[in-house]
C-alpha cells in the first residue's frame, strides 16, 4: 500500500484536481491511501473569519461567502449535473453548521481553542468529500473515509497530541478491511477521545500522511506539494537553490525544523522507526525526480545538505551574578517555559553559566516575559538575576548536513562569509549531534544571509556581483556595454557572475531585482522614475543584496559625499569620480577606513591614468614593504592632446575647442587647463604612497593668464583665449628653439607636490608621449634610479570604462 498526500496548492481549483486525479490515476494499482489538504488558502481564510466573528466584525460574512462559493463553484465545474444534487445538499449543509458556528462566535464576541478547531476543520472536511465524489464520478474505485474516525488525540487543541496506539489500530483495521482501492482522507483533522475534532497543527496534512503511513507499514509514502522536491535553500527565496535528490530523515527533519515548509516537522517521526521512504514530488511537474528521502546513504558524501531559516523569532535571555555555579536555575527556566507551551527553537548558554538564552516565537514572547519573570522573581529581587532581556524580530539560519560533524571550518566559513556581507549574529548554537549550526540573525537581513550562504556552500564556483550604476553618460555607457560583451567570459573564465540591478542618471533612475537587461537600458531608464539619490541610496541599502558594488560614474560632489553611507551598509563603492579621494584629507581617510571596517573594497584605479594600472601598482608596491621616494608624471590626457597638437600654424584656441569637441577634456575645459585636474592626480598619489596632503599645498605655475582663469563659462574661456593667443605662441616658440616639447608635468618629492608646464628636452621620457598618453615615473627604494614606468592611453571612455570594470574584477576576487 501506498500513502500519497496532496497539498493547498495542489487541491486549490478545479484544474489541479484533475492534475491529482491523473497522478493518482497512474499511480500503482494497489490500495492507496490519498491524503488531501484543503482547497489552498481556505484554511486562512477560515481562520480570519473566526477572528473577525470573534471581533463582532460583520466583515467574516464576506469570508464565509467566499468559502462558499470556492467550493460550490468545484462541485459545479468538476462533477457531472445529474449528480451535483446530493453533493451540493451535503456541503451546503456543512456550510450551514459553519455558519452557525460563526455566528456563535460572533454573538459570544468569544474564539475557544475547540470553536477554532471545530471551525477549521471544514477546509479538509470539504476538500476531501469533493475529491472523492468527484473521482467516484470519474470511474475511480475510491471512498471517502473521515479521517477522524482513525485518528485519536488529546484536546491540546490546534495541535494536539496523537495517541498512536489508538490510531494505528484503527487504521490497520479500516484499511485493510475496506475493499475500495483509493481511499480520500481529509489531512490534518483528527479528534479526541471524547469526539471533538482536533488538529494537527499548521501544515499537518503532512503529518497525517505519515501517521496512516506507518500505522499500515506502507511501502511510500508521497509528499505531492508545489515544488520540485526538497530544495538546498527556500526556492522563494534563493534563485539558485538546487533540489537535493537524496536525503536522510535526519537531515529532512532538522531542515524542516528550521522552516522548510515543504515538509512539516513532525511527519518525518512515525515513518522513521519503519524505514519507510517519504518521497516529495511537484503535482505540476510531476516527472520531476523529486526528493528521496530514507535513513543515512550519504556517508562520505556532501557536507552540507541544506540551508534553512525560521522567521518571527525572539530571543530571551536570563542572566545575572547569581546563577553562576546555582544547580537547578536552567531546570527552572525550561520548566516554565514547559508549562506555558512555549516551545524552545534553539538554546545557548555562554560557558561562564553566567547567562542562558533561547529562541522562542515572538508570539510566545509576552507569556515567556511574565511567567519567566515570576519564576524568578524571588532572584530579580535580590538583585541576583536581572530581569528579562528580550529581542524581538529576529530569524535563525541554519546549516544542515549529516556529514558535518566529521569537518573543520564550517562553522568558521558560515560566520565569516555572514561577516563579510555585514549580517550582525545575535547569536549561534550547534546541536549536539552536529548536525546543524545556526545563527541568529536580523529579519532584515535574510535574504541576503541565505544568498550569501548559499553561494558560499553551493555554487562554490560562482560568486554574484550585484551592481549599482551611478552616471550612464560617456563613460558609464561604454562600462555597460563592456560588461555585456563580457558576461559570458566573466562567468565561464572567471566565475563571476555580473547582474545590474540599479542604473541611474541625473533624470530618471531603475531598478530590477532579476539584473537589469543590458540590451535595454536606455529605454528601461528612460521609463524609470523621477532621480534621486538619497531614494537610490535607500533602495540600494534595503535591497540588502550580499556582494553589492556602488559604481560612480559622475563627477558629482554630492555623489561622492555618499560614499560614507555605502560603505557602512557594506557596499562597495566603485569611481572614477575624483573628488572624494582628492577633496578633504580626512574624507579621503575616513573613506579608507570605513572601507577596512566593513570589509567593502573602496576603489578608484581610474582617477589616474584611466585604466592605466597605477593605482594598484603604487598599491602593491607599498604593501610589499617599498617606500616611494619620487613620482614624476604626465598625467593630464587631454593637456598632451593640446600641447601635442599646438604649434605656430594653429591658434592654441583651435586646438583647445577641438580636445573639447572630441571628449578629451572634462566639460569644463578650465578644470583640465588650470592644472586643477592634475592638482587632484598627483594628490591622489602622494595620499597612496602613505602621504597626508591637502590640494593647497601643491604648487601650480599656471601657464594660463589670470583673466582666463577667472572666467565663468566655457563661452567666455575660450573668448579669453583668442585674446591671448600671442602669449600661447610665445610658449611654444621657447620650447621649439630649445628642441624641447611642451608637457604639463605632476611631480611629488620630499613631501611636496608641483604641477606646471615644463619644456621636455629630446632624450627624456616624457618627450615621446604620444595622443593623450600618461605616462608615471615611481622612483622607489627599490627603484632608485631607473624608475619603475607605467605607460599607456590616459584618457578616454573606453578605457576609463575598463578600468572600472577591471575594479569591478579585483572585487570579485576580493
Ligand atoms: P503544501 O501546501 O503542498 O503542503 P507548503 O506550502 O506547505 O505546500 O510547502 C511547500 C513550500 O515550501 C514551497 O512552495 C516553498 O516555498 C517552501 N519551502 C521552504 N523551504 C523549502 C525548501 N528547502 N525546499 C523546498 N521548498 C521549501
Ligand atoms: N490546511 C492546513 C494548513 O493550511 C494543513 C495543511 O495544509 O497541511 O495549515
Ligand atoms: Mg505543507
Amino acid at each position: 500500500m501506498k500513502v500519497l498526500k496532496f497539498g493547498g496548492t495542489s487541491v486549490a481549483n478545479p484544474e489541479n484536481i484533475n492534475k491529482v486525479k491523473s497522478i493518482v490515476q497512474s499511480s500503482s494499482k494497489d490500495k492507496l491511501a490519498v491524503v488531501v489538504s484543503a482547497f489552498g488558502g481556505i484554511t486562512d481564510v477560515l481562520l480570519n473569519t473566526l477572528q473577525q466573528a470573534s471581533e463582532q466584525d460583520d466583515a467574516y460574512k464576506s469570508g464565509l461567502e467566499l468559502i462558499e462559493q470556492r467550493h460550490i463553484d468545484a462541485i459545479k465545474e468538476l462533477i457531472p449535473v445529474q449528480n451535483q444534487s446530493t453533493i451540493l445538499s451535503k456541503v451546503k449543509s456543512d456550510l450551514n453548521i459553519l455558519e452557525t458556528l460563526l455566528e456563535g462566535s460572533f454573538l459570544i464576541g468569544e474564539i475557544t481553542p475547540k470553536l477554532s478547531d471545530k471551525i477549521v476543520s471544514y477546509g479538509e472536511l470539504l476538500s476531501s468529500y469533493i475529491i472523492s465524489e468527484f473521482f467516484k464520478a470519474e470511474g475511480l474505485n475510491a471512498t471517502f473515509k473521515d479521517s477522524r474516525e482513525l485518528i485519536i488525540t488529546d484536546s491540546s487543541y490546534g495541535k494536539a497530541v496523537v495517541n498512536f496506539e489508538k490510531t494505528d489500530a484503527n487504521c490497520k483495521e479500516y484499511l485493510e478491511n475496506d475493499k475500495h482501492q483509493i481511499h480520500i482522507l481529509p489531512g490534518f483533522v483528527a479528534s479526541s477521545n471524547d469526539g471533538n475534532s482536533t488538529t494537527l497543527g499548521r501544515g499537518g496534512s503532512d503529518f497525517t500522511a505519515a501517521i496512516v503511513a506507518a500505522a499500515v507499514d506502507a511501502s511510500l509514502l508521497e509528499i505531492w506539494t508545489d515544488v520540485s522536491g526538497m530544495y538546498t535553500a527556500n526556492p522563494k527565496l534563493v534563485k539558485q537553490a538546487k533540489c537535493v535528490s537524496h536525503i536522510s530523515y535526519e537531515e529532512a527533519m532538522e531542515l524542516s525544523h528550521f522552516g522548510a515548509k515543504v515538509l512539516y516537522p513532525p511527519t518525518i517521526q512515525p515513518v522513521l522507526g519503519k524505514e519507510i521512504p517519504i518521497v516529495i514530488k511537484n503535482t505540476f511537474s510531476p516527472n520531476d525526480e523529486g526528493t528521496l528521502i530514507t535513513k543515512n546513504t550519504n556517508r562520505g558524501g556532501k557536507t552540507v545538505r541544506g540551508i534553512s531559516h525560521v522567521g518571527n523569532i525572539s530571543l530571551l535571555s536570563l542572566e545575572g551574578p547569581g546563577m553562576i555555579g546555582i544547580p537547578g536555575i536552567s531546570k527552572r527556566f525550561f520548566e516554565t517555559l514547559s508549562l506555558e507551551h512555549i516551545s524552545v527553537v534553539l538554546i545557548t548558554q555562554a560557558s561562564s553559566e553566567h547567562s542562558i538564552c533561547v529562541g522562542i516565537a515572538d508570539e510566545d514572547v509576552d507569556r515567556a516575559v511574565e511567567a519567566v519573570s515570576k519564576a524568578f522573581e524571588y532572584e530579580m529581587a535580590r538583585k541576583k538575576i536581572k530581569p528579562v532581556i528580550v529581542e524581538k524580530d529576529l530569524t535563525i539560519v541554519a546549516l544542515v548536513g549529516d556529514n558535518m560533524k566529521s569537518h573543520q571550518g564550517l562553522s568558521g566559513k558560515m560566520f565569516s562569509t555572514l561577516g563579510k556581507n555585514n549580517v550582525n549574529i545575535r547569536a549561534i548554537a550547534q546541536g549536539a549531534s552536529e548536525r546543524n549550526i545556526s545563527a541568529v540573525i536580523k529579519k532584515a537581513d535574510v535574504k541576503k544571509a541565505l544568498n550569501s550562504l548559499h553561494e558560499e556552500f553551493f555554487e562554490e564556483n560562482i560568486k554574484q556581483l550585484n551592481l549599482f550604476v551611478m552616471g550612464v553618460g560617456n563613460v558609464g555607457s561604454r562600462f555597460l556595454a563592456q560588461i555585456r560583451q563580457q558576461k559570458k567570459y566573466l562567468k565561464d573564465e572567471l566565475q563571476l557572475n555580473l547582474r545590474v540591478i540599479g542604473i541611474s542618471n541625473s533624470r530618471t533612475m531603475a531598478f530590477d531585482e532579476n539584473g537589469i537587461d543590458l540590451e535595454a537600458w536606455e529605454s528601461i531608464l528612460s521609463k524609470g522614475e523621477k532621480a534621486n539619490k538619497e531614494k537610490f541610496f535607500d533602495t540600494v541599502a534595503h535591497l540588502n543584496f550580499r556582494n553589492s558594488v556602488f559604481v560612480d560614474n559622475t563627477a558629482s560632489a554630492e555623489v561622492a559625499n555618499s560614499y560614507p553611507n555605502y560603505l557602512k551598509n557594506s557596499i562597495s563603492v566603485v569611481t572614477c569620480n575624483k573628488i572624494a579621494c582628492s577633496s578633504d584629507y580626512a574624507l579621503y581617510k575616513d573613506l579608507k577606513q570605513l572601507a577596512k571596517k566593513y570589509n567593502a573594497p573602496f576603489l578608484f584605479e581610474t582617477n589616474v591614468g584611466a585604466g592605466l594600472p597605477i593605482i594598484d601598482t603604487l598599491k602593491n608596491l607599498i604593501a610589499s614593504g617599498d617606500k616611494v621616494n619620487k613620482i614624476q608624471a604626465v598625467l593630464s590626457g587631454s593637456l598632451n592632446f593640446v600641447f601635442n597638437n599646438f604649434n605656430d600654424e594653429v591658434t592654441f584656441h583651435d586646438v583647445v575647442k577641438q580636445a573639447q569637441e572630441e571628449g578629451y577634456t572634462e566639460p569644463d575645459p578650465t578644470i583640465d587647463l588650470s592644472g586643477i585636474d592634475v592638482m587632484r592626480k598627483i594628490l591622489i598619489l602622494a595620499r597612496e604612497s602613505g602621504n597626508q596632503l591637502d590640494i593647497e599645498q601643491i604648487e601650480n605655475e599656471s601657464f594660463l593668464p589670470q583673466e582666463s582663469l577667472d572666467t565663468n563659462s566655457n563661452e567666455a574661456f575660450f573668448e579669453s583665449l583668442k585674446k591671448h593667443e600671442d602669449g600661447f605662441q610665445e610658449l611654444f616658440k621657447e620650447a621649439k628653439d630649445t628642441d624641447s616639447k611642451l608637457k604639463y608635468v605632476a611631480q611629488f618629492e620630499n613631501g611636496k607636490a608641483k604641477v606646471g608646464l615644463q619644456q621636455i628636452p629630446k632624450g627624456h621620457d616624457f618627450y615621446n608621449l604620444e595622443g593623450s598618453d600618461n605616462i608615471v615615473l615611481f622612483f622607489t627604494e627599490r627603484y632608485p634610479n631607473q624608475p619603475m614606468i607605467i605607460k599607456g592611453a590616459g584618457a578616454g571612455a573606453d578605457v576609463t570604462a575598463s578600468g572600472i570594470f577591471a575594479d569591478i574584477i579585483r572585487i570579485g576576487n576580493f
